[in-house]
């Protein structure tokens, strides 16, 4: 009998971890890890932190003789191009074909480009691969006023590690506050007061008309007619997941690769994890939802293997997210939605605080700030459904640990 084989699209953080569980969980099978960036599997989260400023150097979530070893076929700087789902075949671009039993689509997702005049100039960036930040930390050296399009994450993250370099850093959303998707509204304040201590000149409800310049960008224009000098500009106005491999063969595709709570396509022989997979979660009600952050890719990368391994079990891990900008280390452990009542623990005027959010009553997410150790309270309080008041959260004397050991602090399982 031929050797059972696994092929996985996409070598970053979710690809990677898939080929690694599988050799942990002892498969013996051929693994071929297929991306079409020319380096390495590496960590994206440093690119617009502590890689720009020269702190790190090696960004590889595992060295070279790794792949060798573990009998890892690592193909990289090859685009898959097709995939023929009778004859579990996957097509790439050199016209070369890898087969399958099991195919892992980690294909992840791009950034969403700006859709206005300008935005192909020189020195305009957007930020996701190690490539676009080798060029952008040549030229953040030189730069003097630098303009973020985009308060979410990436821009806020690059706009504090932009206040070390010797230049003038704005800020744009047309929305009215910092991260105004993901984070509530006292958190959004609390960034927004930091972020401009330390020198960030933040521009909310503003909407940017075009960029200005001949080869390079020299200014940015706004809707309401400011012109703001810029010789640097960082586009984060969030992705686009990459599903059109999945789509031309006829996957379910909508805002991402539909998968069910095993993370499988409508291809039992197909699985898609990571920043591509929309999946129904347990912290949603149900819901589908396509979350962008290291967890959900390496959680769900080691659910998919150990389905893979025969051992198949419903992906239901506590969503968490980080976000470092400069000084302040924004945590947050199950899901934001709008609507929750907002619960401080801590005091607001600190760089220290938490907030903790009820849907109906029930604990639904909570965002820490330089609070590490209540963010990991709070995975645990969400995985376990602590029965946690917004009158005891609210109480900085109120003991959460003992709750979590009191079994009459725990909501029986749905
Ligand atoms: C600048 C930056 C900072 C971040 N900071 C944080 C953070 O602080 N905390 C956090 O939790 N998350 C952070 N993230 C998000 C996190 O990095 C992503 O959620 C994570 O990388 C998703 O992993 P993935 O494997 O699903 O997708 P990706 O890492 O995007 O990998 C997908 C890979 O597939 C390749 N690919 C796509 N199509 C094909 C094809 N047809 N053939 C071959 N290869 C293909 C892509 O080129 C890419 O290399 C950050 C992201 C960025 C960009």
């Amino acid at each position: 009998m031929a050797q059972p084989s696994v092929a996985i699209i996409g070598s970053g953080q979710a690809g990677l971890q898939v080929a690694v569980s599988l050799r942990e969980l002892h498969y013996e099978g051929r693994v071929v890890l297929i991306g079409d960036e020319p380096h390495l599997p590496y960590s994206r989260p440093p690119l617009s932190k502590a890689y720009l400023l020269g702190e790190t150097a090696d960004l590889a979530l595992r060295p070279q003789g790794y792949f060798a070893q573990h009998h890892i076929e690592l193909i990289a700087g090859k685009r898959a191009v097709a995939i023929d789902r009778t004859r579990r075949m996957v097509g790439l671009e050199d016209e070369s074909v890898i087969e399958y039993d099991h195919l892992v689509l980690a294909t992840g997702a791009r950034n969403r480009p700006l859709p206005i005049p300008g935005a192909e100039l020189g020195n305009v960036f957007l930020l996701r691969t190690l490539d676009e930040a080798n060029v952008l930390r040549e030229q953040m050296v030189t730069a003097r006023n630098i303009v973020v399009i985009g308060a979410g994450f990436i821009g806020l993250e690059f706009a504090a590690t932009a206040t070390k370099f010797d230049a003038i850093v704005t800020v744009l959303d047309v929305a009215d506050r910092p991260m105004a998707r993901a984070l509530s509204k006292t958190m959004s304040a609390v960034f927004t007061r930091e972020h401009e201590k330390s020198g960030v000149r933040l521009m909310f409800n503003s909407q940017v008309m075009r960029l200005l310049g001949e080869r390079h960008v020299t200014a940015v224009e706004t809707v309401d007619g400011q012109v703001l000098p810029a010789d640097l500009v960082l586009v984060g106005i969030g992705v686009i997941p990459n599903v059109e491999l999945a789509a031309t063969c006829n996957l379910t595709v909508e805002n991402g690769i539909v998968v069910d709570e095993f993370l499988q396509t409508n291809d039992p022989h197909i699985s898609a994890i990571g920043d591509v997979a929309a999946y129904p979660n347990r912290y949603s009600n149900g819901a589908r939802v396509r979350l962008e952050s290291v967890q959900n890719a390496s959680d769900q990368a080691r659910c998919v293997a150990s389905r893979i391994m025969g051992q198949p079990a419903a992906y239901e891990a506590v969503p968490w997210f980080w976000s470092t900008q400069g000084n302040l280390k924004l945590q947050m452990a199950g899901l934001p939605s709008g609507g929750c009542e907002e619960v401080v623990r801590g005091d607001l005027n600190s760089s220290k605080c938490s907030v903790f959010l009820f849907r109906d009553g029930k604990l639904a997410c909570v965002e820490t700030l330089n609070k590490p150790a209540d963010h990991m309270l709070a995975r645990r309080l969400l995985a376990e459904r602590a029965a946690l008041t917004p009158g005891q959260a609210a109480d900085p004397t109120f003991d959460l640990k003992a709750l979590l050991q009191s079994p009459a602090g725990r909501v029986a399982a749905a």
